[in-house]
């Protein structure tokens, strides 16, 4: 497929203060023309509040608190992810990051996913990443982009790699965890990957 580009060096800075975010959103941006930059290249990502009700409205209080502090010719773009499962009602959703508390941690949001799971049949852990974008061009125009990846939710921990539920998430067509199959794999198939394969469409 052929991209019309964007115009050289245009800057595009990622609403995020983790630095492995901002290198695969770099990766995955690749070819567009944009100079990828990180929060940190203006002034750090400021606090914000997630108190959206949807994966679009905390991305778009993203990319607006980032909006504030960097000039106008700049764009920018924020994230939002997280795992729904369907026998959970879509749980633990916009929630994933502390779904075992404020202060939780990865490990403890997955020993509580596979508590509320726990004795139920494969057929029934269906569950999928989803991501949305939230871009705010320098015209102001707001744009969003939608990426999900679909699987089910494993019986127990499998793999070391990655991060938050990877070692128990299954990507459809799979029979390991992202946690076993690591970043080559999940660079095609994510839910990130899918959202920006969204976003090139744009330019299209
Ligand atoms: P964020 O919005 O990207 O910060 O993601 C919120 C939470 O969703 C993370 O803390 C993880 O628990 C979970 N999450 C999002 N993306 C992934 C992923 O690619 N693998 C595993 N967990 C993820």
């Amino acid at each position: 497929m052929i991209f019309s580009c964007v115009a050289m060096s245009e800057q595009l800075v990622i609403a995020s203060g983790n630095a492995h975010k901002v290198e695969e959103f770099g990766d995955l941006l690749a070819g567009l023309g944009f100079s990828v930059v990180s929060a940190k290249a203006f002034g750090g990502m400021p606090d914000v509040v997630e108190d959206g009700e949807t994966f679009e409205a905390n991305a778009e209080i993203k990319a607006r608190a980032l909006r504030q502090q960097v000039p106008d010719e700049v764009w920018v773009l924020a994230d939002d992810s997280g795992l729904e499962v369907d026998y959970l009602d879509g749980a633990p959703g916009i929630y994933s990051a502390r779904y075992a508390g404020a202060d939780a941690d990865d490990a403890a949001n997955r020993v509580k996913l596979l508590q509320a799971l726990d004795g139920v049949e494969v057929s029934e852990r269906s569950a999928r990443f989803r991501c949305v974008l939230c871009v705010l061009k320098p015209d102001g125009e707001r744009l969003f982009f939608d990426g999900s990846c679909d699987g089910c939710i494993a019986s127990s921990e499998q793999g070391d790699m990655g991060f938050g539920y990877d070692s128990i998430f299954i990507p459809a067509g799979h029979e390991r965890t992202f946690g076993q199959l690591g970043d080559a794999v999940k660079r095609v198939l994510s839910h990130r990957a899918k959202a920006v394969s969204a976003f090139r469409g744009f330019f299209a």
